[in-house]
């Protein structure tokens, strides 16, 4: 096979896997009645940009990455393709600035020292941009990670939570609790440059995803009573993709049932 033939067949493979994705989204629409259709982003992390040109020729223009430095050299190679890249892993408040220049959204803010820091490089971006005699660029959507773990003692996936680390998700699922999600929505309301568009989950293991988004759709329900443009709920991802429909997710991350398994993590 030439080099031309194989990304032929690779570009045949991800369009016929997202065509799946895309059957089974509007079917779960379907199923739950649904009126609204939700936005598929596509989850590229360990592949390569040339996969990501491929999704951008077949209509995707929401893509995301878990990781600053591989999403940085990802978007700076597919700068043409004109993609809206949301940032969906850990982040580090030293890394903010990093990922303004190319994330239209963070679908990982987990604590307020972080939308502070976010405030912070977005002020010092745009700074840079008017000193360079470039545009400003626009705000930034701003999605809070939930910790859907259950509190401990109360079952779950059993075993709970030894240690001193209570509260956080395990397997760094990661995630705000669900109380502290009211402060770090104010912080986010109150700083120039962020948008609050809503709450974002991982499914914890051991958890039916149905009962881990319905418990999303409660807290985003409380959200949006303060905030009734924070509208957005990030859940479902290939596994669960049904069950976050479902639950009423507006937007799904999607990565190995459109690209194929990743090499295992490292
Ligand atoms: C990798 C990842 C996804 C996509 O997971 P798949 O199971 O490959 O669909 C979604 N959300 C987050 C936060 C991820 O890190």
């Amino acid at each position: 096979m030439t080099e031309n033939e194989a990304d032929t067949v690779r570009a045949e493979q991800i369009g016929r896997r997202l065509g799946e994705v895309r059957q089974r989204i509007t079917d779960s629409v379907r199923a739950s009645r649904r009126e609204d259709q939700p936005e598929l982003i596509v989850v590229t992390k360990y592949f390569p940009a040339d996969d990501v040109r491929i999704l951008a020729g077949l209509g995707v223009v929401d893509v995301a990455e878990n990781r600053d430095q591989e999403a940085a050299a990802k978007a700076a190679e597919t700068a043409d393709c004109h993609l809206r890249w949301h940032f969906v892993g850990q982040l580090q408040r030293n890394k903010a600035r990093s990922v303004l220049r190319y994330a239209s959204a963070v679908h990982s803010i987990d604590r307020v020292s972080l939308v502070t820091a976010l405030g912070k490089a977005m002020d010092a971006e745009q700074e840079s941009r008017s000193g360079h005699g470039i545009g400003t660029r626009p705000d930034l959507l701003c999605y809070i990670q939930v910790n859907l773990d259950e509190p401990s003692g109360r079952g779950g996936d059993g075993g709970g939570a030894e240690g001193g680390d209570a509260g956080r998700g395990k397997a760094g699922r990661g995630g705000a609790d669900p109380q502290a999600v009211s402060g770090i929505a104010q912080r986010i309301m109150e700083t120039d440059g962020l948008i609050l568009a809503g709450v974002m989950a991982v499914a914890p293991r051991g958890m039916q995803p149905e009962r881990a988004f319905g418990r999303l759709a409660g807290i985003s329900g409380e959200l949006v009573r303060d905030y009734p443009a924070a509208t957005g709920i990030s859940a479902g991802m290939s596994a669960d993709l049904e069950a976050a429909v479902g639950a009423g997710a507006t937007h799904l991350r999607i990565g190995s049932d459109v690209l194929g398994v990743r090499p295992a993590l490292g």
